[in-house]
């Protein structure tokens, strides 16, 4: 196989232990004679698979009794209406931090009031809003913890006086969380934990049943709890996928492990693009991202974009463009994405300095 490094933003790089498993099953599910998305969902086999991916994250992230972990289908995107459907009864508080959290808030616009606490859009989203005043009367509070295409993020578990409520779409896994400080987590899994075409959501069931709105059983938290994310039929390979890729979490040591080697991509990458005068950050120092790191050339080198761009590719390196809304660079470098990797993408940069300085 070709040898590349893969920064891409999502879908992107996953353990391949994972893939490998997942190629395994495809072929031959548990020595069944058939493949892992011939069987029946409501097989003892499948239930096995569904048992150790709940199992998984409630290991991995420590997540206390009250919550539900449910796999759904519909993306990242389909939270952001099903949240507010489930849980706005009059007003709703959200940060704006980026595109994601702008669509968060244009969903919950349909059902209720929406109170944008602070934004950073003045400024192309480049850091978190820090002072600001979440309305006690609100039904909950609204973030976005990683901003995947401005490369910034909120690194702690944050207090608030309602229930908050967090995409984690592209930091989850990434470090340890404090689940208790949360009512409600959410994801599409294409970022850290599977392939596309499984949501993730975590959920304390109190918050549950406070709206008196009629909710349509597909779009109904309480229905998927019952039916164990069984109500319909669920994503079978994506989830059969993201199991191997806890499991790949869990050898590596757990969240814990991982947030250190995270830590040590990240800060290897943004010594360089501090370090070399072609290159300059773009978020804020404090609100840097550990999982999408963004930059553009430096004041003087702008020409040179596109030159480093095709220099990188040269090299080997996929998905170092940044987003279309953002333009310039930005490395995605998730949990499956190795020191080495980010290694290669840093040799890349001190190489292209040498031949234009
Ligand atoms: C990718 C992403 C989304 C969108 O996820 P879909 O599963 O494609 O709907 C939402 N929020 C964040 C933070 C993301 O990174």
């Amino acid at each position: 196989m070709k040898t590349t490094y893969n920064f891409n933003a999502g879908p992107c790089i996953l353990p391949k232990e994972a893939i490998k498993a997942g190629i395994e099953a495809l072929q031959d599910f548990n020595n069944s004679g058939m493949s892992v998305i011939e069987i029946s969902h409501r097989s003892k086999d499948w239930e096995a698979v569904m048992d150790e991916c709940r199992a998984l994250w409630k290991e991995l992230l420590q997540i206390p009794d009250d919550y539900e972990v449910l796999f759904l289908g519909g993306g990242a995107s389909l939270q952001f209406c099903m949240v507010p459907m489930n849980l706005l009864n009059k007003k709703a508080a959200y940060l704006e931090t980026g595109v994601w959290a702008k669509k968060a808030i244009k969903e919950a616009k349909a059902f209720g009031e929406v109170v944008t606490v602070a934004s950073s859009a003045e400024s192309t989203f480049n850091y978190i809003p820090k002072n600001y005043t979440i309305p006690a009367d609100s039904d909950y509070f609204h973030i976005t913890t990683n901003n995947t295409i401005y490369g910034t993020e909120i690194h702690y578990d944050m207090d608030s006086p309602v229930p908050l409520i967090a995409d984690m779409s592209s930091d989850i896994m990434s470090r340890p969380v404090d689940i208790s400080k949360y009512a409600l987590i959410y994801g599409g899994a294409q970022k850290n934990v599977g392939p596309a075409g499984v949501t993730f959501v975590i959920i304390r069931k109190d918050i549950l049943g406070k709206v008196s709105r009629h909710i349509p059983s597909m779009l109904d938290y309480r229905i998927h709890i019952e039916g164990g994310s069984m109500f319909n039929t669920p994503p079978v390979f994506p989830i059969f996928i993201m199991t191997q890729t806890l499991k790949w979490v869990k050898n590596m040591g757990g969240v814990e492990a991982i947030r250190k080697i995270n830590r040590e991509k990240a800060d290897l990458l943004y010594r360089e693009i501090d370090r070399n005068p072609l290159f300059k950050g773009t978020a804020a120092k404090e609100d840097r991202s550990v999982m999408n790191v963004c930059f553009v050339m430096a004041p003087g080198y702008e020409s040179l974009e596109n030159d480093f761009m095709d220099f990188a590719k040269s090299r080997g390196m996929v998905g170092v463009k940044g987003h279309r809304s953002v333009g310039g660079f930005r490395a995605s470098i998730y949990n499956a994405c190795s020191k080495e990797n980010v290694q290669a993408l840093v040799n890349c940069m001190q190489e292209f300095e040498k031949k234009h300085k």
